[in-house]
């Protein structure tokens, strides 16, 4: 996401096009749409697919990176392929068919899981018949879509980059109701052929939220948990304490991984910013690093390489119902 509060993390000199409730903005400074694609997929291989929304890139052996970099998110799935099926690891905004993508990009059998169930990761689910998800209240609330009054800002001249594709009807976007068939939790293993892929439950950004561990190539997909951006971490249903003890989990990988792959802005980073990151998130709940005021009842905190967003209420110990499913964009109740 994440566009939004870049400047505040210092991580660029852009203020977002989405920016519709931050900081005002100053002067001199990058559109957040001169950075996209962004620099960081320069030294990756790009692979030609017919749609012009999404833009593809080969991150390592039988992984492409599907990125969607016109809408604020900036959001990325991925796709992993074995020699005899393959697992689609988020399905993206629902903008563009990313069942159309895939099927340029492999031939074989595809199976969805999703990183969590915030709208920005499921948007193309209804499009595949292979679903595996948690068995969570939460998940299960969040599978019956999202509609368009929620989402109608995210398709909006400000969060966009460039024209939606044709067809697209924004005035109707919302994303459709999937079904799971089948289930996933700690320590599942999805064999693809010659690639073996575990699921680690990470709760914290949502109770459902898992990383893919691929062992033998040192590959860590963490979703949400981490990616080298504003880390949004204020939604009622973000657990601080589940948050902690997961990115511990993941911090405990590093000497075994050759590289990160984030689900927002940047797919490729180096594993020690799980180190950081625990370094990080400890910082900010003892109160020993200053944070700026966001709206919303946010704060950000700014760290080398990414921020962490929360919210007030959870930093003091508030949390909201964590059954009832969520969009990403739920916003606190007094
Ligand atoms: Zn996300």
């Amino acid at each position: 996401m994440r566009a939004a509060t870049l400047l505040a993390a210092g991580l660029s000199g852009a203020l977002g096009c989405a920016d519709r409730d931050a900081a005002p903005a100053p002067v001199a400074q990058t559109r957040w749409c001169d950075l996209v694609p962004r620099k960081e997929f320069q030294p990756l291989r790009q692979v030609p697919v017919r749609s012009p929304w999404f833009l593809v890139y080969a991150v390592d052996s039988g992984v492409f990176a599907i990125t969607e970099p016109w809408q604020f998110q900036e959001v990325i799935s991925y796709l992993i392929v074995g020699t005899e099926r393959a697992l689609l690891f988020d399905t993206g905004l629902g903008i563009d068919s990313m069942s159309v993508a895939v099927g340029e990009l492999t031939t074989l059998p595809v199976s969805v899981l999703n990183s969590h169930t915030h709208y920005d990761h499921v948007g193309g689910n209804a499009e595949f018949a292979d679903i595996l998800a948690r068995d969570t209240p939460y998940t299960a609330a969040n599978s019956r879509g999202f509609p368009h009054r929620e989402l109608a800002g995210e398709v909006g001249p400000d969060a966009l980059c460039r024209a939606l594709p044709a067809g697209f009807d924004s005035a109707a976007f919302h994303t459709r109701p999937w079904t799971p068939t089948g289930r996933v939790a700690d320590g599942t293993r999805i064999e693809l052929g010659g690639r073996t892929i575990e699921v680690l439950a990470v709760p914290g950004h949502t109770p459902d939220a898992v990383a893919l561990l691929d062992r033998a190539a040192g590959l860590l997909w963490t979703g949400d948990s981490f990616y080298a951006a504003p880390i949004w971490l204020y939604v009622p249903e973000t657990d601080l304490d589940a948050y902690v003890s997961s990115v511990d989990r993941m911090a405990a990988l590093v000497p075994s991984l050759r590289m990160l792959l984030g689900a927002h802005n940047v797919a490729v980073s180096a594993p020690g910013q799980l180190l950081a990151l625990g370094d990080a998130i400890r910082s900010v709940r003892a109160g020993r690093v200053p944070g700026v005021d966001r709206s919303g009842d946010r704060v950000e905190f700014s760290f080398s390489g990414f921020s962490l967003l929360l919210a007030k209420p959870l930093l003091s110990g508030r949390h909201g119902d964590r059954t009832k499913g969520g969009s990403g964009l739920t916003a606190w109740t007094r």
